[in-house]
């Protein structure tokens, strides 16, 4: 059987590892050099580094417990004792080695990834589904779409009964601020209050694995100023939220060494699916992701493991 999964994501990841598990050789395709997907890690000269889309992992179910667990006992993952959402206050928290995407970089190992292919359009051809990139195109008996809802819609036809279900799927946009600093900040650990502009605040440096020499700071915008700002070109929207972060850390814009931000315009869901996966009534099309249950890596790796067992029972 000849599947595809376009998302090298951790649901496109997860779910290629159950199926390459279970004898099958799925082939993903994703448009980035590298994989993760919203697990990211940027380098920028040496000695910078930042996490710029998930800051850290959690597990609250005991299946994602045990592979946070044997990623940490292969090197992928370390505990991480900083400053967590309250939303995760209490939780055993985990950050990829040597960034993040190292985490991803794990889940990928012995996949076949076809890295830099950005799928534009799948379509259904005799009983199989044609998946277009580049100036290429295959068919397969199986597609699995694991990118962000919208980004889902962009790609299948609008009169698929899978649209009507993406389309329900709401995503709020994210603003990220990577900056550096020459010497040390004032406060490690800054306050923030709910009038901020700012969602989170994370001395990136300070985490387990990484080169500490330089101060690197994350500064992720609530989804209220992300909304405003979102069509600012990113010069212009990191030129915003360097104050921000500065009123925070004690230092002055002026005092940056390097500041630039990443617009993800689908960061997390805020109206989720509701169930782990969506399939075409063909059970040769389905859809997955975070969006299927909730906003977090967690999601995607239960979203993943649902569309592995749904085609491997069938
Ligand atoms: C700013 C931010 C903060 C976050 N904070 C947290 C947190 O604190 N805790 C937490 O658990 N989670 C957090 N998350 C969410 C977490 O990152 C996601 O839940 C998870 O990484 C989603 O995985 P996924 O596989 O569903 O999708 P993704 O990681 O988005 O993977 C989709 C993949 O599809 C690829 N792709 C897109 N379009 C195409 C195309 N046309 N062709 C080919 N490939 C394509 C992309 O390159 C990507 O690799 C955060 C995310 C962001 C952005």
């Amino acid at each position: 059987m000849k599947i595809a999964i376009v998302g090298a994501g951790v649901a496109g990841l997860t779910c290629a590892r159950a199926m390459v598990k279970a004898g099958l050789a799925p082939v993903i395709f994703d448009k980035s050099r590298g994989v993760g997907g919203r697990l990211a890690t940027r380098r920028a000269e040496p000695g910078l580094q930042f996490d710029h889309g998930a800051p850290y992992l959690t597990a609250t179910g005991s299946g994602f417990a045990e592979v946070l667990r044997q990623a940490e006992e292969a090197g992928a993952l370390a505990g991480w004792q900083g400053p967590l959402r309250a939303a995760d206050a209490g939780a055993a928290a985990f950050v990829g080695l040597p960034g993040m995407s190292g985490f991803a970089r794990y889940l990928a190992e012995g996949l076949e990834v076809q890295a830099g292919a950005t799928v534009t359009a799948v379509t259904a051809e005799g009983s199989g589904w044609r998946v277009a990139w580049g100036d290429q195109a295959q068919v397969f008996d199986r597609v699995i779409l694991t990118l962000p809802a919208p980004q889902i819609l962009r790609m299948i036809a609008p009169d698929l009964s899978l649209a009507s279900a993406l389309r329900a799927v709401e995503m709020a946009p994210c603003l990220t601020l990577m900056a550096a600093f020459k010497g040390v900040c004032a406060s490690p650990a800054p306050e923030r209050t709910e009038t901020d502009d700012l969602d989170w605040i994370a001395l990136d440096s300070a985490k387990p694995g990484r080169d500490g020499g330089r101060q690197c700071w994350v500064a992720q915008a609530n989804a209220a100023f992300s909304r405003r700002h979102l069509e600012l070109e990113p010069p212009q929207i990191a030129e915003r939220m360097l104050p921000l972060l500065c009123r925070h850390i004690g230092r002055r814009p002026a005092e940056a060494t390097h500041a630039v931000a990443h617009r993800w315009r689908f960061s997390q869901a805020e109206r989720p699916l509701g169930q782990p996966f969506l399939a075409d009534p063909s059970q040769g099309l389905f859809a997955g992701g975070d969006w299927c249950l909730g906003r977090t890596v967690e999601d995607a790796w239960t979203s993943g493991r649902a569309l592995a067992a749904q085609l491997l029972g069938a």
